[in-house]
């Protein structure tokens, strides 16, 4: 099983949501707690699927 950092806070997870959070093209993995905020609070937020390190 794999697992990635989010980008936002020193978790890592199994399931990590790929999201855009800043006006640049980059998408980052956050973890379900800061896309939470993100999907609140950003106005740039995208969501552009759910990475999962497991079949
Ligand atoms: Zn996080």
């Amino acid at each position: 099983m794999k697992v990635k950092e989010c980008a936002k806070c020193p978790k890592s997870g199994n399931v990590m949501y790929r999201v855009k959070i800043d006006a640049t093209k980059n998408w980052f993995f956050l973890c379900k707690d800061c896309t939470n905020i993100e999907k609140d609070n950003n106005k740039f937020y995208i969501y552009g699927g759910t990475w999962k390190g497991y079949q």
